[in-house]
């Protein structure tokens, strides 16, 4: 696979690059353009969190404890409460990423990613940013993790597939030794996508165009 540093420059390259022309079309405020280019940052470095390197993993739970409690601060407006659910939320998150995990599994998959992209859109709504913005926010977080992917997959050729099993184990859909987790993930997908109401009319308007 393709290093940290190799996900993390492709992925600020490209995301800064388009985050600087979104923001020059559209004239979004400064802050909205950088926060763009930093959601394409860890999109392009979230695979990898189930790599199983303990300081990818560390810093993933603080990360995602932080952000955790932000969310709680901003809806409850009760600063103790965050500070003191971000241990619980950044153990818990720790645990799960080194105990139900497995690399190159779900976390390396197309499902994964629209599921994560989707959740950048809520997490965009719920901080009250506009529809068309939080659709920025879902592209890029979905963008930089796409890059990862394809990186992995070019990295996989350049060592030669005979040589390297892994071509094909990061772009992927499905893997059946990982069925329960991406039986998960997709079943999750469904209940998102169906109580998430411009989704559900853009998928059903898909099937009614193919039938
Ligand atoms: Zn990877």
């Amino acid at each position: 696979m393709a290093g940290f540093q190799v996900h993390a420059v492709t992925a600020l390259a490209i995301s800064a690059s388009v985050a600087s022309y979104a923001t020059a079309w559209h004239h979004f405020p400064l802050t909205w353009g950088l926060s763009l280019g930093f959601l394409g940052l860890v999109g392009g470095l979230l695979p990898d969190i189930d790599s199983g390197e303990a300081r990818i993993s560390r810093y993933s739970a603080l990360i995602f404890g932080a952000v955790s409690s932000l969310f709680v601060y901003l809806f409850y407006q009760n600063i103790w409460a965050a500070l003191l659910l971000f241990v619980p939320f950044a153990k818990g998150i720790h645990y799960a990423l080194t105990t139900w995990t497995t690399h190159r599994g779900v976390f390396h998959s197309v499902p994964m990613c629209v599921l994560l992209s989707i959740g950048a859109y809520y997490g965009a709504d719920l901080l009250r940013f506009p529809h068309f913005y939080a659709l920025y926010c879902a592209a890029f977080l979905g963008g930089g993790y796409l890059v990862h992917l394809v990186l992995d997959e070019i990295w996989s050729l350049r060592k030669g597939i005979s040589k390297h099993c892994s071509f094909g184990t990061a772009l992927q859909f499905f893997r059946r030794s990982f069925w329960p987790s991406f039986l998960a993930t997709y079943a999750l997908l469904a209940v998102v996508v169906y109580y998430t109401p411009f989704l559900r009319a853009w998928v059903e308007q898909t099937i009614r165009g193919i039938y």
